[in-house]
């Protein structure tokens, strides 16, 4: 079979020297040495340059603000990254109580923080009421009702806005779509207005705002201005029915390059929206964003050391000590990742290999079908890694979560320290005697 060449994403911390590769100044393989592999690397300029991306649509040339980026932090929640995020000015978009004690830890402001997702406990409400949350998104009846009465018990008001599931189709994986019918997410968008009346007689809950997330890793901009025009116009209608709605919360998901996709530049999808927002006549309204994948997706790779290649009759493999438990996204959702080595190899003949790691699962693999010249003990860079990728990490064979490192020009940080074996099973004990 003959492997057509694989067309990498376009990396501004991440570039090939004279068959080298480097985070920004940094050469990989000299992180590879210094800290080990699997590594994380992430670049502090990518990750600077995809916000102020947003940034420079969030400001109008008045030097108005006219939207804010809630990063959603779902996507890598490293500490550093959240306090660089958080002195780039953003506000954070979380879906738990351990969310929130990082955003806290690293210096973000609770002020600046929306809470989201289906299942919040009555632990996780209490805290987020007590550290004084901008708002909570709600996404069913009883969940509104069980806030109502936690901020009742703790004699506070919990400012709200309601998810809507404007029913569109985003257009990308199953797994990662979240504003159709059949999603588990969101008030179904026949029932919001009366969801809305309702809210409006719980005593302990005050409405701010409306919200939507219609899926993730979206190329095309065309859904986001139907569920717009859908979510405008129930702005419309509550405002109609003396409900007045002071934030519209637009939701992450603008998909990103991880070969050759070509979703709209981040600028240019966010003025258009917000455009659109206020040609609509909803210019008052403050906007929210909350992406994920798109700040820090192509901000980060996993480096990787090859262990073994190990040919087989109907495939080639080559083995490396990374696995399924430090990335996930290939086995969960069958993603792609760009893969390349570290230093070109003379010495090695070009073959084709699923990358895969030492997890004793099928599904344990990285990339399918890659034609490289490698020897074992050369490194590999699995690419745009920097979202959903540590956070979905787990100790899976009982292996310890890899190290995380960010380039800032000719410095390194490390930014997590890879888990030691003991402190996997430092919390369990074995029964009495
Ligand atoms: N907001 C909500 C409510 C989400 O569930 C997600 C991701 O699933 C995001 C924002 C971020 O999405 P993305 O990383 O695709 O931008």
């Amino acid at each position: 079979m003959t492997i057509k060449a694989i067309p990498l994403p376009k990396l501004s911390g991440f570039t090939e020297r004279d068959g080298s590769w480097y985070a920004e100044e940094i050469p990989l393989a000299d992180l590879a040495k210094e800290f080990g592999t699997p590594l994380y690397v992430y670049s502090k300029k990518a990750l600077t340059e995809a916000y102020q991306a947003y940034d420079k649509a969030c400001v109008d040339g008045q030097g108005k603000r006219r939207a804010r980026v809630h990063y959603a932090m779902k996507a890598n929640s490293n500490l550093a990254i959240l306090n660089l995020f958080a002195k780039l000015g953003a506000g954070f978009d979380i879906v738990s109580a351990g969310e929130l004690a990082r955003v806290l830890a690293a210096g973000g402001s609770a002020n600046k923080v929306v809470f989201s997702g289906v299942g919040k406990s009555t632990q996780e409400m209490t805290a987020a009421l007590k550290a004084g949350v901008k708002c909570f998104n709600l996404e069913s009846i009883p969940e509104l009702t069980r806030l109502n009465s936690v901020a009742g018990s703790l004699g506070l008001k919990a400012p709200i806005s309601l998810r809507v599931n404007p029913d569109v189709d985003p257009k990308t994986h199953p797994y990662i779509s979240t504003g159709l019918k059949g999603n588990k997410f969101g008030i179904a968008y026949d029932d919001v207005i009366k969801t809305y009346q309702e809210a409006a007689k719980m005593p302990h809950c005050e409405i701010v705002g409306i919200d939507c997330h219609i899926g993730s890793q979206i190329t095309e901009i065309s859904p986001y201005m139907d569920a717009l025009d859908r979510v405008l116009d129930l702005i419309k209608q509550l405002d109609a029915s003396g409900i007045k709605i002071h934030h519209l919360d637009i939701g992450g998901g603008l998909g990103i390059s991880y070969t050759n996709e070509t979703p709209p530049a981040i600028t240019e999808f966010a003025n258009t929206l917000l455009n659109h927002i206020e040609s609509k006549g909803f210019g008052h309204l403050e906007v929210l964003f909350e992406p994920g994948r798109s700040l820090v997706g192509n901000a980060g790779l996993l480096l990787t050391t090859i262990e073994y290649l190990k040919p087989g009759e109907t495939k080639n493999f080559c083995i490396v000590d990374a696995a399924m438990n430090d990335l996930m996204r290939p086995a969960m959702y069958e993603a792609f990742h760009a893969i390349v080595p570290v230093k070109s190899n003379s010495k090695a003949p070009a073959v084709t290999y699923d990358i895969v790691g030492p997890i004793c699962e099928s599904g344990d693999w990285l990339g399918r079908d890659r034609s490289l010249s490698v020897q074992p003990g050369d490194q590999l860079a699995i690419l745009s890694a920097g979202a959903y990728g540590f956070t979905m990490s787990s100790n899976y064979n009982t292996r310890g979560r890899a190290a995380e490192v960010m380039v800032d020009g000719t410095q390194v940080h490390l930014i997590r320290e890879r888990e030691t074996i003991e402190s996997l099973f430092a919390n369990e004990k074995v029964l009495p005697a």
